[in-house]
């Protein structure tokens, strides 16, 4: 069986925090699949490709050499900083909207996990679509609110200035696209453990993950 934790979920919701806490605790790598749609996402924006022509975007996305780690780096420039800009962040959920970029980013999020044996796997699709066969799959939600005063605590924390209320709003949109998309729409897989993170501890949902992964895994 292969060594996966599929995280996914909404923005805000907790994906990352909760990702490296139960990856520390199982001895796993992070793979965070947001990144690498974001990365694509740059690579189209500086092609100046329009995000809605699918076959230019998937072509872009197929050239892109995307490495993600600690840091992103984008054809071996570092961009952990500008993928996470409002420019990208607007037009992500539409370049990852396409199934021919969905298909490229996919067969390497697989290779990652083949190369490590296993890995913990944050997205919107992870459950359903990447890692069906995955032993433990979480799906992370929070409240609207709850999840606007992370996200917009993360903007403040790199300096850009932004109002909550403006963050909640551009979080219900890229949530309604992720949702409603025909390819890879963002659900809870039907065996996915459903956790509400508001008002919760991430350690206090790490503990609940690696128990689940104690029960069905490493028994
Ligand atoms: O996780 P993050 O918010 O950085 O993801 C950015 C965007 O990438 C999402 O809003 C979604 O459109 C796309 N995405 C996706 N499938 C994944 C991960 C992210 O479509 N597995």
């Amino acid at each position: 069986m292969r060594r996966v934790v599929a995280v996914d979920g909404p923005a805000g919701a907790g994906k990352s925090t909760v990702s490296r806490g139960v990856a520390s605790a199982l001895g796993l790598e992070v793979l965070d699949t947001g990144a690498m749609y974001r990365a694509a996402t740059l690579a189209v924006l500086d092609a100046g490709v329009d995000p809605h022509d699918a076959a230019a975007v998937e072509a872009v996305a197929r050239r892109a050499a995307i490495e993600v780690s600690d840091r992103v780096r984008l054809d071996g420039r570092d961009v952990t900083e500008q993928i996470r800009g409002p420019e990208v962040t607007g037009a992500v959920s539409t370049v990852s909207s396409h199934p021919g970029v969905r298909a490229v980013l996919v067969a390497r999020q697989r290779a990652w996990v083949d190369e490590r044996g296993g890995g913990v796997v944050e997205g919107r699709d992870i459950g359903t679509v990447v890692f069906p066969d995955a032993p433990v799959k979480v799906f992370l939600t929070a409240s609207e609110e709850e999840r606007a005063r992370r996200r917009h605590r993360d903007e403040v924390g790199a300096r850009r200035e932004v109002e909550v209320e403006q963050v909640q709003a551009a979080l219900a949109r890229r949530d309604a696209l992720d949702r409603g998309r025909e390819a890879s729409p963002m659900k809870p897989a039907d065996d996915a453990l459903v956790v509400d993170t508001t008002g919760r501890a991430a350690d206090d949902v790490v503990a609940e993950v690696v128990d689940r992964w104690r029960e069905t895994v490493d028994r």
